[in-house]
C-alpha cells in the first residue's frame, strides 16, 4: 500500500535528499510530499508573513487531507540561507513551528527534527 509522509522542509538542495531518505526509513513510507520555504522554521515561528503561513498551511493540507498522511516531519537545518540564526534558536523555532503544526493538525503525529552538519537528521526531544 502507498503511504504517504509530509516534511516541512527548507528549499535549500542539500537537506531534499537526506529528509526523504529519513522519513520513508523512519516511518516506512513510499512518499513523502515535500513543503519547501527558505528557513521555515523562521517563516512559521516569527509569524511575519501571513500569506506565507497560509500557504504552508494549506499544502500541508493537502498531504493529509488528499494523501491521508498522519505523519509530518519539521525540519530544521544548520547554515541555512533563508533563516541565518544559531542552532539553538533553529532548535527552538522548530519546536514553536511544530506546535503551530499541531494545532492545525491535532489528529496527526508532528516531530520536530534538526539536520546536523554532516546532514544527519537527529529527533528534537
Ligand atoms: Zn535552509
Amino acid at each position: 500500500m502507498n503511504k504517504f509522509v509530509t516534511a516541512v522542509n527548507c528549499m535549500d538542495g542539500r537537506v531534499q535528499e537526506p529528509v526523504v531518505a529519513f522519513m520513508k526509513k523512519q516511518f516506512g513510507a513510499t512518499y513523502v510530499d515535500m513543503i519547501t520555504e527558505p528557513g521555515p522554521d523562521g517563516i512559521l515561528s516569527e509569524k511575519k508573513n501571513e500569506k506565507l503561513i497560509e500557504s504552508v498551511r494549506d499544502r500541508i493540507a493537502i498531504s493529509v487531507e488528499k494523501h491521508g498522511s498522519g505523519i509530518i516531519g519539521m525540519f530544521g537545518h544548520g547554515d541555512c540561507a533563508g533563516n541565518p540564526v544559531d542552532k539553538n534558536k533553529h532548535i527552538v523555532q522548530t519546536m514553536d513551528s511544530v506546535n503551530l503544526i499541531r494545532s492545525w493538525f491535532p489528529d496527526v503525529k508532528v516531530f520536530g527534527y534538526w539536520i546536523d552538519e554532516d546532514w544527519k537528521v537527529v529527533e528534537i526531544k
